[in-house]
Parts: structure tokens; sequence; C-alpha cells
């Protein structure tokens, strides 16, 4: 921001103010850390603290309802210590709604305290509330869900409205926070378990959920009118979402119904995970920010534009001391309010190095276990020099953070920004050293030849605990839909196999693996590729899908199960990756490799698993002479043994993932075990059906 002085006979000069924020003179005398900013209520009084260094009046003005009317009173504000302005209003003010008008640059415009943590319909005043009233009954003895590691966890991706919005979701609160609180619902038509019961069924450990803080594009008026929005349009950082709640006039309702749908969401074991986009707000010239402190939570480009390294019309300058207390002390007070568990962060590339660990340190404190990833880019030039972005290339400074790994993203199913690119698993093989830096979880390890990575030239993450493994997530086309248009007249048969190939890469590879929810039954927008705003019809989630891709949903729900039995896939530091994961040579269209000696951690000594997208069947010479026994294969995954093979060569089915262990020096071998073997033997090739009989082939071989 800069405007222009002028004063008779002395022309006139421009000022930067963006320059003056910048200095340590500005710092030292206006940065305030106190932990009081916003409304501090109590029974008899609240105090208001706000600030605004460079205002030259501020009131508070207090209105009885969170829309229309007139103030009930106003009261001036004092200035007082580093740019703060101060004042305190006796009696019980909870429920009472309030705004600051701020006089600067000779302006006056009314603002909503950035710290307000309650807000009236559409955030356009704040409620000061009595958050201990809001606590649900039992809240105190909600706690955090407890991981070892980043990799432990299995993250699902999912929208409060499009979850419960159509009818197959069998849930009565339909695009409520309160359709979370509801167990057990099923599709009317076919009965297969939706909503909060789905995931658990599925087994994800985290429900990382669309941003459910405050934003502008939902109009909260007009419930009753059908309105989608993603969410990317941040107006009140420190309240939830109103158009998700019962009632988004009274500010107290959507506090208690966020805090009863974390309470659920736990009450199953899932942990929850809140998207925040700090990066940017809805409004940039005439947002609340800008009218309390013009030109201070933005960057602002030499030639005095809101520079735009969001695409949405500014970014915050996290960089600047109180934009930085600011994004620290939201997240703190979302995870000790609500017991949040984790934080993704949108296009965290516009946020600083320092600020992104300030996050982690304050977190930790708050809950050790707490789980932190984002998009290490931009969506823009930003004027944040790039060795300050957390960006992928400099996540090693952010070591408690994870980032999206684009590429094994777009290396199993093709590009995302050209919908009929192949990738790996639909036929451009050379897209394997991509896949295989997310099989690592994006270290450095001596079989990757980082030259024919598609992004990334190098490992980003320092520990395999940094890499966010997928292969869809809201943006773009979901991978069914992506496979429909980027391969041409697969048979349906042959797009569930190319799916269950897809996740079963994901899902064991080190690092973290996240999945938009519905992936796990074949989930379509109807090709729509960027839904931020389309209908329900678009967004909503086809329960019945779930019904009728149930063999794809068991495959996920297997691979999970697989995952979480086994720690080998989750691995948490990089000299264990680089040590015990082998890669096996193969073909282009293969990739096969081992697991060895992660005795001490797992049951099983060796794990084989190896992924072949071409369309014949494949044989890959093993490492080791032993007997085998398949857990995944193209059809069926699980920890349960689908075949027993002896031997050191496999042939891995046309378009199928293998996982199999060595039996004899697994630490426990299940009485299941036994039994299929001498099915097996006994030419009972329909256990495992078409799959039993390559195996079977391969033994009667090996016998030889
Ligand atoms: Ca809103």
């Amino acid at each position: 921001m800069s405007y222009v002085l002028s004063k008779e006979d002395f022309g006139e000069i421009n000022v930067s103010t963006a320059r003056i924020y910048n200095t340590d003179n500005f710092n030292e005398n206006f940065y305030y850390d106190g932990d009081d900013l916003g409304a501090v209520y109590k029974k008899d009084e609240t105090r208001f603290r706000l600030w605004a260094p460079t205002a030259e009046k501020v009131i508070l003005k207090l209105y009885d309802k969170g829309d229309g009317g007139t103030p009930t009173s106003t009261v001036d504000m004092v200035r007082t210590e580093k740019g703060t302005w101060y004042t305190e209003v006796k009696g019980d003010l909870n429920g009472v709604y309030y705004t600051y008008e701020i006089t600067v640059n000779g302006q006056t415009n009314e603002a909503v305290d950035p710290y307000a943590k309650a807000v009236g319909v559409n955030g356009n005043r704040g409620m000061v509330v009595d958050l201990a009233a809001t606590n649900p009954k039992g809240w105190e003895k909600v706690g955090y869900i407890k991981l070892d590691s980043p990799t432990d966890a299995v993250i699902y991706e999912m929208h409060i409205r499009d979850t419960s919005i159509d009818p197959s979701s069998g849930i009565k609160n339909k695009g409520k926070y309160l359709g979370f609180t509801e167990i057990k619902t099923k599709s009317p038509e076919s009965g297969v378990l939706t909503g909060l019961s789905h995931v658990k069924e599925l087994g994800a450990t985290h429900i990382h959920l669309l941003p459910s803080f405050d934003f502008n594009s939902v109009d909260e008026k007009n419930p009753d009118t059908p309105q989608f929005n993603w969410g990317y349009d941040p107006k009140n950082y420190n309240a939830p979402e109103g158009s998700y709640s019962m009632d988004p006039f009274n500010g107290d309702v959507r506090i208690r119904e966020f805090k009863e749908m974390v309470k659920a969401i736990k009450s199953q074991g899932i942990g929850v995970v809140m998207d925040v986009v700090y990066n940017h707000t809805a409004l940039s010239a005439d947002s609340d920010f800008n009218k309390i402190v013009p030109g201070y939570y933005y960057r602002i480009t030499s030639s005095g534009a809101f520079s735009n390294g969001s695409a949405c019309g500014n970014e915050l300058a996290s960089e600047r001391l109180m934009v930085r207390k600011f994004i620290v002390d939201s997240v703190v007070y979302w995870a000790k309010e609500y017991k949040i568990d984790g934080f993704r962060f949108d296009l965290m590339g516009l946020h600083d190095i320092d600020t992104m660990n300030g996050i982690a340190r304050e977190l930790k404190k708050v809950n050790p276990s707490i789980l932190l990833y984002g998009e290490g880019w931009t969506a823009g030039a930003s004027t944040l020099p790039q060795n300050k972005q957390a960006i992928k290339s400099n996540i090693s400074k952010v070591p408690d953070i994870a980032v999206f790994n684009d590429n094994i993203r777009d290396g199993i199913k093709g590009h995302v920004f050209d919908s009929e690119a192949p990738g790996f698993i639909s036929g451009k093989y050379d897209l394997k050293e991509s896949v295989k830096f997310g099989i690592v979880g994006a270290v450095s390890h001596p079989g990757i030849n980082y030259s024919q990575v598609n992004y990334d030239r190098m490992p980003f993450a320092v520990s395999p605990c940094q890499c966010v493994n997928y292969v869809a997530s809201h943006d773009n086309l979901t991978f069914f839909d992506k496979l429909i248009a980027s391969t041409k007249g697969k048979s349906e048969e042959e797009l569930k196999t190319m799916t269950k190939l897809g996740s079963a890469i994901v899902i064991t590879s080190q690092g973290i693996p996240f999945m938009l929810s519905g992936t796990d039954f074949m989930r379509t927008k109807k090709g729509d590729e960027n839904s931020y705003k389309s209908p329900d019809d678009i967004n909503a989630i086809d329960w019945e899908l779930k019904s009728k891709y149930m063999d794809v949903f068991e495959y996920h729900k297997g691979l999970i199960a697989l995952r979480k039995a086994h720690p080998a896939f989750r691995i948490k530091t990089a000299e264990e990756v680089a040590s015990k994961l082998k890669f096996i040579d193969t073909p282009d269209h293969l990739i096969a490799y081992t697991i060895e000696n992660y005795a001490n951690k797992d049951n099983w000594k060796t794990i084989l698993v190896a992924f072949n997208a071409s369309g014949n069947d494949e044989k890959v010479s093993l490492p080791l002479k032993t007997k085998w026994n398949i857990v995944v294969d193209g059809n069926k995954a699980g920890v349960e043994t689908l075949a027993t093979l002896q031997g050191d060569l496999i042939i891995v089915p046309a378009m199928s993932a293998i996982v199999a262990y060595d039996a004899e020096t697994a630490k426990d071998t299940s009485g299941k075990t036994g039994a299929l073997l001498v099915a097996i033997g006994a030419g009972v090739a329909a256990i495992a059906g078409i799959l039993g009989a390559h195996y079977l082939k391969k033994r009667k071989k090996t016998k030889k």
C-alpha cells in the first residue's frame, strides 16, 4: 500500500507503508506479543483489545444482533501499548455482537475483529462468547488421536456438504456439521454404511475436512437455497462456517455443533484435520485486515498492487511479525479449543519457512502427535523470495511438516492439467521413476534415478514423514474421471482393475497415504475438473456407488488393514527406507521391491511388493527362494493369505498388484495359511480365482 503525502509548497511524495512495516523500528515499537487480542470474556466483564498501530481513532460498537439494526452502545477505545487499542465493558456480554469502527488515513470503516471467536450470520459482526458454555456433554474427556509417526496416518479427505447431501447418504442432518455426528448411517437402498461409519469401516485414521472456518462465498441467510463451495475464500479465521450450522444467526450454535462433530468423529477413534487457508483472504482492499491496518497484512508488489501468488487476488504477508502471530495464534486456538488433530495448509508455499516452523513448534506443545502437511507450492508468482517459501524444495528446512507429492500423483495416473494424459498405470511407463519416488516417500534412495522423476529431480523429504502420497484430491478430476478421460474404451472391469492398482501403489508406499473421499468406490464428479462451486449433483457423494463397487471398497479396506498391521509400510526414517527397501530390476512397465529385515519391527521379515502396469502377465525373479504367502493380488487385499507359492519366480498378472511375504521367516503365520496351502495343494484353484491358477501353475513348475 502506498499513498500520496502532500503539503503546500513541498510538492508530493509517494509513501510506501510496506517499507515502514518491514523495519526493525516498526517491530520494536509495534510488535505486540500478548495473548489477549480479541474479546476476552468473563462473566462480569469483557475486555477488548485490537492491534491497529496506524489508526487515529477506534470505536467499539455493540449490537444485540449479528445483522441489521443500530448499535446498542458505542465505546471509545484507548490507544495503549504497542499500537493496541483497549477497552473493557462491565456485565455479562455473552451473545453480544460487536464491530470496530476504525479511522485511519482519514477514512473511517467498520470492521470485524480478526480474532473474533464467534460471528453473526455471514460473518459480518463478531460475537462475545462464553466458550465454556458451548462445550458438549463429555467434552472434557475428548482427547487427541495419538500417532507414533505421521506415517501411521491414513487420511480421508471429506467435505461437510458433499458427504451427506445426497439422499443415498441416509444421513438426516444433510450438509451440516451434525451429519458427522450420526453413527451407523446407511444408504436407504442398498444398506451400505455411509458418512462417519463408512470411514470407520474403511479404516482411515484421520478425516481431513475441507475448509470449515467461516468463508465468504455461501450466503448463510439462505440455507434453503442449495449452495455448494469448497470454501477456499476465508472471511473469519477463528470462527466456524455458518452454512454448515443448523442456525447461522446465533454465533454460539455453530461452535457447539462443530464440537459435537469433533466429539463424534473421535468417538470412532478417528482424528480431525482442518484444511486451513492462511495464504489469502476472500476480500483484498476492503477486507477486515485491510480496514484495520491498511497494507500491513498483505504482500504488495513494487508497483503498489496486491501480490497475487494465490491466484485469488492477494496473499498474506506471513513474514511480518503480527501476521505470523495471527496465524500461529489461530491454529493453536483451533487445536486447543476444538481439539483438532492436524492441519492441512493450502498453498503453503506462500508461507515463509520461519512461520511454518513456528506453527509446528507451538502446535507440538499442545499435541505432540499433531499431523501437519500442506501444498508445497504457490499458485502464481509471489513477492516472497523463493528461498523463504515453504515449497517442496525447501521442505527439508521445515522438518515437522509434510507436503503433497505430485510426482506420484501424476506418475500413477497422468498429468492433472491434461485430462487425456496417461500415467504409469495407463501405459506411460516412463513415469516409473516418478511412481518409485513416492514409493520411497520422496527421500534419498539408491534405487531411484532422480533425473527421470517428473517434477522433483532430487529427494525433497528428510524422512518419509514429510511425504503425502495420493492419486487424487478435491482438485482436478477424481481418480475414476481421470481414468475415463485418459483411457479410451476401457470396460468397467478394466477401470476397476486400474483403480485397485493405483490405490495399491499409494497405500503400500512409504510416507503418508491420502485419499479423496469416494476414491475407494470409484467416485465420479461427472468429469468436472474444478468443482469448487459446482452444484450438489456434481459434488455430492453417491453412496450407491459403494454398493455397486463393493469389491473395490473391500480392496481399499484390505490395503489399509495391511498397512496398519505392518510397520514395514510405515518406516519412519530415510536411512531405513534406503537400507530396507530394495528395488528388483524389472522392465519399465513393472515395479517390484522387497522390504527386508525390518524384523525387529515387523513380524514379516521379507515383504515383496510388485505392480504390473502392462496388459500381460509378467514374470518377476525374486531375490529369495522361499515359500511366499500372497496377501494382495489384483482382486483381493488384506493380511490373510490368498495363495502360496514356492520358489524365486512369480507371475504378476496383468494390471495387478502383488504383496507377499516370506512365510518361512515370518514370526507368526495364521492357521488359515495352512488351510489354504492344503486347499491349493489339492488343486482347488477357485480359491483365488484365475490368479490362483497362475500361482498353482507356478508352484507345479518350481516343483519340477
Ligand atoms: Ca460464511
